[in-house]
C-alpha cells in the first residue's frame, strides 16, 4: 500500500558506490546495484535516516513522497533471512567496537566516521 511518507532519497550524481551505508542500514533496504546504492525495497526503509551520517559524498537525504508503507514484518523476515551483520568498525575517538559500546555514524569535520555512546557526550560538549 502507497502512502506519502519520509523515505531516503539516494543522489544518483553523488553517489561513488563504496556501500558504506549498506550494512548501517539494519532492514537491508539498500543495495548496490550497477555500481549506485539503491533503497531495492521502499518497505523495508523506515526513514530514520541512520544512514545518512556514514555516507561519504552526502548523496543521501531524506524526502517526503508517494512510497510504499514501512513494513515491520517484511524487516523481520529480511533479518532472519541475512542474520545478524557484523561491521568491522571502531570508535573514532576511543577505538572501542559495537561489542564494548554501541557505536553510531556522524559527519564531523568534513568525515563520516563511527562514535561510540561513551564518547558521544564528549564529542557533542566539547
Ligand atoms: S555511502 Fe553514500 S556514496 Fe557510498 S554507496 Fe551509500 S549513498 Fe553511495
Amino acid at each position: 500500500m502507497k502512502i506519502t511518507r519520509k523515505i531516503v532519497h539516494i543522489d544518483e550524481e553523488k553517489c561513488n558506490g563504496c556501500g558504506l551505508c549498506v550494512a548501517p542500514c539494519a532492514e537491508g533496504a539498500i543495495e548496490i546495484v550497477d555500481g549506485k546504492a539503491k533503497v531495492v525495497r521502499e518497505e523495508l526503509c523506515d526513514g530514520a535516516g541512520f544512514c545518512l551520517g556514514i555516507c561519504p559524498t552526502g548523496a543521501l537525504t531524506i524526502e517526503e513522497r508517494e512510497a510504499e508503507a514501512f513494513d515491520e514484518h517484511a524487516v523481520e523476515e529480511k533479518m532472519r533471512e541475512h542474520g545478524p551483520v557484523e561491521l568491522d568498525v571502531q570508535c573514532f575517538r576511543c577505538g572501542a567496537s559495537e561489542h564494548v559500546a554501541p557505536l553510531i555514524p556522524v559527519r564531523t569535520e568534513g568525515n563520516s566516521r563511527w562514535v561510540c555512546t561513551r564518547c558521544l557526550p564528549s564529542l557533542i560538549h566539547g
